[in-house]
């Protein structure tokens, strides 16, 4: 394929022991693309509420910050720099400065209490940490050099003019760290290579380039993308900020809480084109009395994913948001996978509104069953994959690592799912699934039978123990404001559409909302029956 940014063409490659199909990479280091970057010059790639950064001033920071890390802290190649910060252009900054000196970047949750935060630094052992105020006060504790973000930019200015430092970096060389969400255990460093990264980046320029073919009139380069999501996700970072970079395109970044007010103003303002979106926010939207006060007409795509969203939703959100009308998609990503593995296009979602659409360019997918023999579509079993995009494997753990990734480097996923017509359909996360009296219960098509009753605002559900069945189904109701809602409606009403072993014995009735991650995922942890 030949389009704008070149020619594209997977390729067959020896990607550690294993032949894969990748992308032949422009960049074998992620230093040579934030070198290659300044060519972009006076084009805006980081605009926040009152900065604007340009592509080149952005390049020569990198260059600066990256020879202060080595001069002043003696950071060098497969040392980790770790960053702990709420989202700012410097978190950026402080990123590629880390990976341009051959450090791995270690970006932290910025919602992590001290505990967390203890943890995700002993794990990864770095060399520095580059915090912001808050995170700071958290790390009082911590024997490892502290470089304050606010002082990042200040710092780069002793070295004006440094050029990339040189530095000897392999493709299969660790450059990212990022833990997973961790609704399923403790956090894990999930290790992404330079060629995950960079094969990320190709397949974004082969879609920009397929968008080009098709007709897309937009220049990539005239792309404004809203970074509203935290920094330290997967998919903000390896969607947003990192193949923008090579694009040309515009991040647009949201900064503190996100506030659809605040949000729609900037987006308005900054005349965003595509926004990517967590199903929270986009609920929060659609809760949002009058949004027709903001111009958003400059939107072209809107697109969800991180955590599953009901068909009934996306077709509210049709009704009320303009743009998702023609163009709403959802995709299925992990952090291990560095990006989606499938994507459902408006038309997949029209023919099958449960689905999350077909594998994404470069990435093999199979459904297997508990011994890991594949199955044929139509029966569930786990999601399995590979692809260069997949991480090298969890920091400092290989036992999670040797779990996870399994012969030829298939990676094994934990959620369960099954393939009609090509299409992905997700059952839930494995870790969820509940066995009750032997039979098995998916967490998510009860939730979905529920969040259909017209009383319901949300709700989850999960598995306690029970001595007689070994697990019951347990269910947290979210009633909808006004609505009166008893146990024995939600009963009756439940035991109308499930099958008996499906229905909650057990229920929560409250009017809180549940409590979410950063991603939007309910941490079922905090909603567990204490008793
Ligand atoms: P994380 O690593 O925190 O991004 O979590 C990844 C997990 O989120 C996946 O393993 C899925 O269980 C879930 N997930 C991600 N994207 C979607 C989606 N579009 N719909 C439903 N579940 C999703
Ligand atoms: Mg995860």
């Amino acid at each position: 394929l030949t389009g704008p940014g070149g020619e594209f063409e997977l390729v067959e490659q020896d990607v550690l022991g294993t032949r894969l199909p990748v992308f032949r990479n422009r960049a074998r280091s992620l230093a040579e693309l934030v070198a290659a970057s300044a060519r972009h010059g006076d084009r805006d790639y980081i605009v926040t509420a009152d900065r604007r950064i340009s592509f080149r001033r952005h390049a020569d920071q990198v260059a600066a910050l990256a020879t202060a890390l080595r001069e002043e802290y003696g950071v060098g190649k497969g040392d980790r720099v770790a960053i702990a910060a709420a989202n700012a252009p410097e978190w950026i900054l402080a990123f590629w400065a880390a990976m341009s000196v051959g450090a791995v970047a270690v970006g932290c949750n910025a919602w992590w209490s001290a505990r967390e935060l203890d943890h995700g630094v002993r794990l990864t052992e770095p060399a520095l940490i580059i915090a912001d105020t808050k995170r700071a006060a958290l790390l009082t504790g911590s024997p490892v050099p502290l470089l304050p973000l606010e002082q990042v930019d200040e710092l780069a200015q002793r070295y004006p003019g440094a050029p990339m430092p040189a530095v000897d970096v392999e493709e299969d060389d660790p450059a990212i760290i990022l833990f997973t969400s961790g609704t399923s255990g403790r956090p894990k460093g999930a290790v992404h290579s330079h060629r995950n990264v960079c094969s990320v980046i190709e397949y974004h320029r082969m879609n920009d380039a397929l968008a080009a073919v098709h007709g897309d009139p937009i220049d990539p380069r005239d792309r404004r993308y809203l970074l509203a999501l935290p920094l330290f996700h997967i998919a903000c970072l390896h969607n947003l900020a990192v193949p923008r970079l090579a694009t040309g395109s515009t991040v647009v970044m949201h900064q503190g809480a996100f506030d659809v007010d605040r949000v729609l103003d900037l987006v308005a303002r900054e005349r965003v084109t595509n926004w990517g979106a967590v199903p929270t926010q986009a609920h929060r939207i659609l809760e949002h009395g009058d949004i027709s006060q903001y111009d958003l007409s400059s939107l072209t795509t809107f697109s969800l994913a991180s955590a599953p969203s009901s068909a009934a939703f996306k077709q509210r959100l049709r009704e009320r948001l303009p743009v998702a009308e023609k163009s709403l998609v959802d995709s299925y990503g992990m952090t291990e996978t560095c990006t989606a593995l499938t994507a459902a296009s408006p038309a997949d979602l029209a023919e099958a509104p449960e689905t999350l659409g077909r594998p994404i360019a470069g990435v093999q997918l199979e459904i297997r069953d508990p011994f890991g023999n594949p199955l044929p579509d139509g029966e569930e079993g786990e999601v399995c994959v590979r692809s260069a995009y997949n991480m090298l494997g969890y920091w400092n753990d290989p036992r999670a690592t040797a779990d996870a990734i399994r012969a030829d480097r298939w990676l094994h996923t934990g959620d369960i799912g099954v393939i009609e017509h090509g299409r992905l359909r997700l059952s839930t996360r494995r870790s969820d699934l509940i066995i009750r009296g032997g039979e098995n219960v998916y967490p998510a098509e009860i939730e979905g039978v529920l969040a259909e009753h017209p009383g319901v605002q949300e709700c989850a559900v999960l598995g306690v123990s029970d001595p007689d069945l070994g697990q019951e189904v347990f269910a947290v109701v979210v009633i909808a404001p006004g609505s009166v809602l008893t146990e024995q409606e939600l009963h009756d009403y439940a035991r109308g559409q499930l099958a008996h072993f499906k229905v909650p014995s057990r229920w929560r009735i409250t009017q809180e909302p549940l409590p979410r991650n950063a991603t939007g995922k309910v941490i079922r942890a905090e909603v567990r029956p204490t008793v």
